[in-house]
């Protein structure tokens, strides 16, 4: 069986649960490290191992272009490639199509874009991004869609829906007719910016498709926390119940422990890989961040609750002066502490979930959790 759920809550929305891939079992809820370009920022895949990983995320968009096809799979896939046995899931890279290159056209049969790094002109089409990816063996491969800006207005945001709704519908007839010589599982997305009645069109054209899994895309680009929240809540209840839910692109701790509450399984977000390179760390204690003067002869750990190799071992001052030094070492260092803060983050939740009392675990967490440090 693709999905398990394990444990609800008796008193709210959260769950656990086991996702089996092809690569290994993955318990959620999950957080997932963001490995872009097949390498999570600054940790090596033994690094990441060590620490319990049990899934990363690695962007279709960024490996389409470099290192490409032909060498991929001359390596036998994703997984040899970088020497990662556990699964892999790929984003199709729409957010950063969209963002990234240099667009041509946009239809209802694809995409024309130039390259980002070299200016070279491709056509991509929902089908072949569904290829790629199953091509390169990811466990679990994602829908192209048209990422929706924001601010948006609600026509505009139909009309982009309506677009992502016929590739989305497009990949997956793709993905049917191969799927039995793949292991690749594919998740349908649901959009329609902040416009509820949106949301729920989407569901009404997606949900009834097998897809093995379903996202919420289209959060985290910009919009309120009221809005993310509201968003969150109303898109958990409007998808399958029986299938992995995955909230993309969301990875702070109130965002995280907020959708875990309205039953979401999964979770990306390059904010803690990118925040340690900024030396913005997470503590139980809200966001600390490493440049401040008043850690520069503080000889305590990072967190005294964290267990990770960093905490265990180092000082903050030591850690800041490898930033204020721009040794290579504090972004690794910083990596390694906020990468594991999420995943302990994570084990604490889904047993807090087992045991039926994650709305107490939440509000214990935010009573010493200062959102606004
Ligand atoms: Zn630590």
């Amino acid at each position: 069986m693709f999905f398990q759920i394990e444990h609800k809550d008796k008193n709210c929305n959260a769950r656990t649960g086991k996702i089996n891939l092809e690569h290994g079992v993955v318990e959620v809820p999950v957080f997932m490290p963001v490995g872009t370009q097949a390498s999570v920022k600054a940790l090596t895949q033994e690094e990441l191992e060590d620490i319990g990983t049990t899934i990363i995320l690695c962007n279709a968009y960024h490996l389409y272009l470099r290192p490409g096809l032909e060498t991929l799979s001359v390596a036998g896939g994703i997984h040899p490639f970088m020497s990662w046995e556990k699964p892999i899931l790929t984003d199709s890279g729409g957010f950063q199509l969209f963002s990234l290159a240099h667009l041509n056209k946009v239809t209802n049969e694809g995409v024309i874009f130039q390259s980002h790094i070299d200016g070279s002109r491709h056509h991509i089409t929902p089908e072949k991004m569904i290829q790629f990816q199953m091509d390169i063996g990811a466990d679990i491969i994602m829908s192209f869609d048209e990422c929706t800006p924001y601010p948006v207005s609600h026509k505009d945001a139909e009309k982009s829906m309506r677009r992502t709704i016929v590739w989305e519908k497009k990949g997956f007839e793709y993905w049917k007719e191969r799927n039995e010589q793949s292991h690749s599982q594919l998740f349908g997305i649901l959009q329609g910016s902040v416009y509820e009645d949106l949301r729920i069109k989407c569901a009404g054209e997606l949900c009834g498709i097998d897809f093995p899994g379903f996202a919420i895309g289209g959060v985290s680009v910009g919009e309120t926390d009221e809005e993310r929240h509201r968003i969150t809540e109303v898109s958990a209840k409007l998808l399958p119940e029986n299938k992995p839910r995955y909230l993309m692109g969301v990875g702070a701790p109130e965002d995280v422990l907020w959708a875990i509450r309205c039953g979401v399984d999964m979770f990306d977000c390059v904010m803690p890989t990118r925040n340690a390179r900024n030396g913005c760390l997470f503590t139980s204690h809200g966001k600390l961040n490493i440049r401040n003067a008043r850690f520069v002869r503080d000889f305590n750990p990072l967190d005294e609750e964290c267990t990770c190799p960093v905490c265990k071992r180092y000082t903050r001052a030591y850690l800041s002066h490898l930033y204020r030094a721009k040794e290579i070492l504090a972004f690794r260092l910083n990596t390694l502490h906020n990468v594991y803060f999420m995943l302990k983050l994570f084990e604490k939740v889904r047993q807090a979930i087992r045991e039926d009392r994650y709305l107490d675990f939440y509000n214990d967490f935010f009573s010493k959790y200062n959102i606004g440090n």
